[in-house]
């Protein structure tokens, strides 16, 4: 199964996907955390890619393309990927389509998760994440079980991340109405998009994805 998970920044895209990939035994591909890898490595991608992040812009699809079609060729995708953050752009999307057509594969599903932007800045603002294994918390919805130590790894490093601050989020929304929003009438018209809340609490959310991956669910947007 591979499927897209389309939203704004702080629509819960990451959580979700990760979810999915324990569940179904999928890969959860996201490119955010591919380029933050590169940028940690001071490699070339990262050096070019930083200040963009930084930004809240958009990292050339050049280089995002090249990166995805890399990954998606690994074995491990074999059973099937969760693309979270890819595509955002209507050329990432069509290289997309070349990229999977070229192996055989296609899209099952893209899961748009719907929310209301004003409070994306509160919630992105209380994100964070486990320096060593990447688990997702927030100060308000999702904090450790034991204060400072991670659920899943037992360290006490926590980052919040770095273009998480009010300003940038601001940058990102707008990148993603502008550049990203666009990209839905494609998977549309194929008839694959499933409209879920992403304003619920997470359980809830996880709840509807799952019934909108049933076999022969019909509640899409299309
Ligand atoms: P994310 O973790 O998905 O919010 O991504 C963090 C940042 O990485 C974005 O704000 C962009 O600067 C960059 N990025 C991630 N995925 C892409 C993509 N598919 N195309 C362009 N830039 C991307």
């Amino acid at each position: 199964m591979n499927l897209i998970f389309l939203g704004p920044p702080g629509a819960g895209k990451g959580t979700q996907a990760k979810r999915l990939e324990g569940l179904h035994g999928i890969v959860q591909l996201s490119t955010g955390d591919m380029l933050r890898a590169e940028v940690q490595g001071g490699t070339e991608i990262g050096r070019k890619a930083k200040a963009v992040m930084d930004s809240g812009g958009l990292v050339s699809d050049e280089i995002l393309i090249a990166m995805l079609a890399a990954r998606v060729r690994r074995p491990d995708c074999a059973r099937g990927f969760i693309l979270d953050g890819f595509p955002r752009t209507t050329v990432q999307a069509a290289a997309l389509d070349a990229m999977l057509a070229e192996l055989g594969l296609r899209i099952d599903a893209v899961l748009s998760l719907q929310v209301d932007e004003a409070e994306l800045t509160e919630r992105i603002a209380g994100r964070f994440t486990c320096a060593k294994c990447g688990t997702g918390y927030h100060e308000r919805f999702k904090q450790p079980k034991v204060a400072g130590t991670c659920d899943v790894c037992g360290s006490h490093d926590f980052i919040h991340r770095a273009d998480d601050k009010r300003e940038t989020v601001a940058a990102r929304l707008e990148a993603y109405r502008r550049q990203t929003a666009p990209i839905l009438p494609h998977y549309a018209a194929q008839g694959l998009v499933h409209a879920i809340d992403g304003m619920a609490d997470i359980d809830t959310v996880s709840a509807a994805i799952d019934a909108a991956l049933q076999p022969g669910t019909h509640e899409k947007l299309n």
